[in-house]
């Protein structure tokens, strides 16, 4: 059977890059992921290799050809590190590391371990320990890091002008071989009254700094459990909801 065609979804607008609110970590993070004061390189052009997006996967193979001798220019728009530092692995992983804290706790007596009566949850604590984790992290990656490894870090916008060619928010960088590591977003599915309501996706639910109430989870994959899961733990009624069409 024929299936309909899936209406169009549309990527919500990236967060700025530093939420006011959310303490010095996020400030430490875009120093180290995204200099305000870096000025992009003189280009040694054509480049052997031209990486685009500067998540795990252009890191890995920019630092590689870099390392066997390659010319490499990267081009990132955000904040290096992609959607695993800033969005993804790290503030997810950090949360539920937390979250299974309090679970345990709660279940110590199963255990045979004497625990308070009462378990008081700090969620902001549990947040900006994530931030200061994920700040740090962001070091490794760092803009100066990179083009101490041979990269040259471009940031920016990049768009294909030709077949050998990109744009990079108004300068031009030639290229033999380009590599579009790009990576996904989410995008927001067509409920109906989703966004007059408003939302929260992993680029912003990591900005919180209060608990909410109550949270809709609307996926559930490994990723909307895992959310659910922890928010769940912290006290946060959660409620996952799956996709009710069959895939
Ligand atoms: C909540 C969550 C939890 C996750 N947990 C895990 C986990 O535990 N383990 C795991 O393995 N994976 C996990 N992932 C998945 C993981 O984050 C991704 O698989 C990984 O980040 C993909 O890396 P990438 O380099 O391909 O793309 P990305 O990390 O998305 O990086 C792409 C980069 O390209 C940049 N870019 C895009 N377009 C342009 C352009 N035109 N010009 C310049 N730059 C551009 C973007 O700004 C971005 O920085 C998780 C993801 C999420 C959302």
């Amino acid at each position: 059977m024929l299936r309909p065609p899936r209406p169009p979804l549309t990527p919500p607008v990236h967060p700025p890059l530093v939420q006011p609110d959310t303490g010095p970590h996020d400030q430490a993070l875009c120093d180290t992921a995204r200099p305000p004061d870096w000025r992009n390189p003189q280009p040694r052009e054509p480049y052997h290799l031209l990486v685009i997006g500067g998540g795990p996967a252009g890191l890995v193979a920019a630092r590689g050809a870099a390392a066997l001798g390659a010319r490499v220019a990267l081009v990132e728009r955000h904040l290096l590190g992609g959607d695993c530092l800033n969005y993804g692995c790290v503030p997810s992983k950090t949360l539920i590391r937390s979250s299974r804290l309090y679970a345990e706790m709660r279940n110590a007596a199963n255990f045979g371990v004497l625990a308070a009566d009462e378990i008081h949850v700090d969620f902001a604590l549990a947040m900006e320990r994530m931030r200061r984790i994920r700040s740090r992290i962001s070091r490794v990656d760092s803009a100066a890091r990179l083009a101490a490894s041979g990269v040259d870090v471009f940031f920016g916008n990049a768009r294909f002008t030709s077949g050998d060619a990109v744009d990079v928010d108004g300068g031009r960088l030639r290229f033999k071989k380009a590599l579009i590591a790009t990576g996904s977003r989410s995008m927001l599915p067509p409920i109906p009254g989703l966004a007059e309501t408003g939302y929260l996706t992993n680029e912003t639910v990591f900005d919180l700094t209060e608990l909410p109430a109550s949270l809709l989870v609307i996926g559930g994959g490994p990723l909307g459990c895992e959310l659910a899961q922890a928010f769940c733990r912290f006290g946060c009624r959660t409620c996952r909801r799956r996709n009710a069409t069959p895939r």
